[in-house]
């Protein structure tokens, strides 16, 4: 029997929180294998020493996983392979509206990552966009499915069989002109490639499962199970932020938090209790 694998897959564009610790330990207790994956695809925002942070902080928590680890930012190679096959199956189009435009989309839905593109640019090849011109590469949904033909569902252990909506998010975005990849196609290129059984992340992301599928289905690769958490929120009832200190695992570290200090403030739900206690 193949081990059964599991990943967390952080971004360095900020310090880790609890809300991370709570679920890299989640993670990590799911399944025999443990990986770690750096989601750096943009760029713009990963920092050197959040990446170093990374792995301090799991390291903290008592983590550990196999080397070496995954980058996104240094597969753009196999992200390249998967759009030029989704191009070829001619699913794919440049979209050169920016965001104010979609913004003025008014009168169109909205879904879980705001307005629904309504396919203004579905006409457009990409032959016919001309150098200077920036675009990003979108998915109409609607020659997609026609490659599909049986419903799509996805099996998550905490909310059980769901049905695809593909039409969910509208045609997404899955790369730009010079980045072959969004997040919605390159975590289904990983966890295809590094076997992931079950993906288990925050439940705030649950609805991108339902693209997923879809890209999963068009290109052949493994579906995983899935594990959508519950989130740990803060003082407001919001999520934690990477851009709230006073939660970093550094911050809590420094003030004299043991490892078992912060387990037993997870597992009772009496963190904001004990770190404000302590004057975070
Ligand atoms: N990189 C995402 C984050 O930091 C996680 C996405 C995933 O686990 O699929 O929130």
């Amino acid at each position: 029997m193949p081990p059964i694998t599991t990943r967390f897959a952080p971004s360095p564009t900020g310090y880790l929180h609890i809300g991370h610790a709570y679920s890299a330990l989640f993670t990590a207790v799911q399944g025999d294998k443990f990986i770690l994956r750096i989601e750096d695809i943009d760029q713009t925002r990963a920092r050197p020493e959040f990446y170093d942070a990374i792995y301090e902080d799991l390291e903290w928590l008592g983590l550990n996983w196999p080397q070496p680890v995954l980058k996104q930012s240094e597969n753009m190679a196999a992200y390249r392979a998967a759009l030029d096959k989704l191009i070829a199956l001619d699913v794919i189009y440049p979209c050169s509206c920016t965001r104010k435009d979609i913004s003025a989309m008014t009168n169109a839905p909205h879904g879980p990552e705001g307005t629904l593109y309504t396919g203004t640019c579905r006409h457009k090849r990409l032959c016919d966009m001309d150098e200077g011109t920036d675009y990003a590469l979108r998915l109409n949904i609607d020659a997609a499915l026609k490659h599909i033909d049986q419903p799509l569902s996805f099996y998550d252990h905490a909310a059980g069989k769901q049905d695809v909506n593909p039409h969910l998010l509208g045609d997404v975005v899955l790369a730009r002109k010079e980045t072959p990849a969004s997040y919605h196609l390159s975590v289904c290129v990983d966890d295809h490639a590094q076997g992931i059984s079950i993906v288990t992340r925050g439940d705030d992301l649950i609805y991108a499962c339902h693209i997923h599928r879809v890209i999963q289905a068009l290109l052949g690769l493994d579906v995983p199970e899935y594990h959508h958490h519950k989130l740990l929120y803060d003082h407001e009832g919001k999520r934690f932020a990477k851009r709230n200190h006073s939660v970093t695992l550094r911050d809590i570290r420094t003030k004299g938090f043991s490892l078992a200090d912060v387990k037993a403030m997870i597992e009772n739900g009496d963190y904001l209790e004990k770190l404000g206690a302590e004057g975070l």
